[in-house]
């Protein structure tokens, strides 16, 4: 079957700790789930430095399970589980790897307690089959669950690192950014440490090509970029003996980054462009309106969910069809009529008059087609116009964001209009950046 001692055989090539994947799940073989922790963990393994070297997959089938954990335990240094620890008779990781390494499953009593907590804040009393929950390999280092009840585990036998996580990508990604990454960071001597750059404006493949030869070359700091629905980050992760120094390996990449990038730049470990924008109004005492068409509310929803904004949002308008445009935000009829509902002329309009009607010091609109398809006028899915208005005048930045789907399109006009107004609030260029 396979080699004995393939540990030997395949060599070591940068010195680095090699992980294995083994995620277990028959949904996963039967097609019904994409394997996302594997996806997940190894983005952010490869950050850490370690090489992820196999992504195994097992149904929950026990023989199966031990023979891929031994096939592990002879090519890897840490072999990292993903799912079936929860409580139900398919889930059998816990015990099979645990034999698998001859480690006794012993009754921890803290597990028991918090999982009978969690129980009681809902209002429930915790079924015995949950106590399996609680029985972990002998001399593990628990990793607790802080999405759901299944804590995970950590532990070492004969010189391999065995990390256990629940199966859930949330619950699984919680588990290693809040304790597993602890636990290798240990094991790796020293300290390893990220910086988030966010950035609005430029493609995935335009990024790629301003950035692919550093991020290749680059083997500490790393860089690695995760596009999100609205916009890219880019980690940039350094391994040092101490934490200052990782800040100042990192310092540097984020200096280059802004020369290569500019003020496609909205952040560095900041949350998000609409955070941003608030931030920015409220250190300069300023209020917020909105005015919006095709995003529904959205612009407004995202300020608001914010804790906080209250101090800057004063309210918005859904000015849905035209005849809110016209009673309630003064939007002259004839500029409807002449140049129509999705228009540079209605977007400023609209944009003058929230911030008239709303009493704020800046107020964005947003008026445009999410589609699918074109609008009766023929204006193409995706076309919005974005106005920023406020005492100095007005602006309207015009964006083709295609026919890629009504949310996507809300998503990034409300996105365009929050990096109207970070910008506005630095000086900067108003126009749409990716042109
Ligand atoms: P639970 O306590 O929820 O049972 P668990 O750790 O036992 O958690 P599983 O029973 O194996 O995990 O999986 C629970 C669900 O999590 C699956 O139905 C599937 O939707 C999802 N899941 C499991 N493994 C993965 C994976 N590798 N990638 C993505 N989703 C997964
Ligand atoms: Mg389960």
């Amino acid at each position: 079957m396979w080699n004995d001692d393939p540990k030997i055989d395949e060599g070591r090539e940068n010195g680095g700790l090699d992980v294995e994947i083994l995620s277990v799940g028959t949904e996963l073989l039967l097609g019904g789930t994409a394997n996302i922790d594997a996806m997940l963990l190894s983005r952010r393994l490869s950050e850490l430095g370690l090489n992820v070297r196999y992504h195994t997959v097992v149904g929950d089938n026990p023989v199966r399970l031990k023979r891929a954990v031994e096939l592990a335990r002879l090519r890897s240094d840490i072999l990292i589980t993903t799912g079936g620890l929860g409580p139900t008779c398919d889930d059998l990781t816990k015990q099979t790897v645990a034999a698998a390494f001859n480690k006794k499953l012993v009754l921890q009593q803290s597990v028991v307690d918090s999982i009978r907590e969690r129980f009681r804040q809902m209002g429930r009393e915790m079924p015995e089959n949950n106590l399996q929950q609680a029985m972990l390999p002998e001399n593990c280092t628990i990793l607790p669950n802080e999405c759901g009840t299944a804590p995970g585990c950590a532990f070492e036998s004969g010189g391999v690192h065995v990390i256990m996580l629940p199966g859930p990508p949330r619950e699984c990604t919680a588990m290693f950014d809040g304790s597993a990454v602890k636990y290798l960071s240990l094991l790796q001597q020293g300290v390893i440490l990220s910086s988030t750059v966010r950035i609005f404006g430029i493609t995935e493949s335009r990024l790629d090509e301003i950035l692919r030869e550093d991020m290749d070359s680059m083997e500490n700091p790393t860089m690695a970029p995760y596009i999100k629905e609205n916009d890219c980050e880019l980690r940039v992760t350094a391994k040092a003996e101490t934490r200052e120094r990782a800040e100042e390996m990192i310092g540097p990449v984020i200096e280059k980054l802004r020369l290569q990038l500019g003020d496609l730049i909205y952040g560095v470990d900041v949350s998000s462009l609409e955070q941003v924008a608030l931030d920015g109004l409220r250190e300069r005492g300023l209020t917020l309106g909105t005015a919006e068409s095709c995003t529904g509310g959205l612009i407004a929803k995202r300020m608001t969910d914010l804790p906080g904004s209250s101090d800057v949002f004063r309210g918005g308008v859904v000015s849905y069809c035209n005849e809110i445009k016209e009673s309630v935000l003064n939007v002259p009829e004839d500029v409807l009529a002449e140049y129509g509902a999705v228009s540079l002329q209605t977007a400023r309009e609209m944009a003058e008059g929230a911030r008239r009607v709303l009493h704020c010091d800046l107020a964005v609109s947003a008026t445009g087609v999410a589609g699918p398809g074109p609008d009766r006028e023929g204006n193409e899915a995706g076309l919005v116009y974005i106005g920023l208005a406020a005492e100095e005048g007005c602006f309207v930045r015009r964006v083709s964001l295609g026919d890629t789907g009504r949310e996507r399109v809300r998503n990034l006009a409300a996105s365009h209009a929050f990096d109207m107004v970070r910008r506005w609030l630095n000086g900067l260029p108003l126009e749409d950046p990716s042109r």
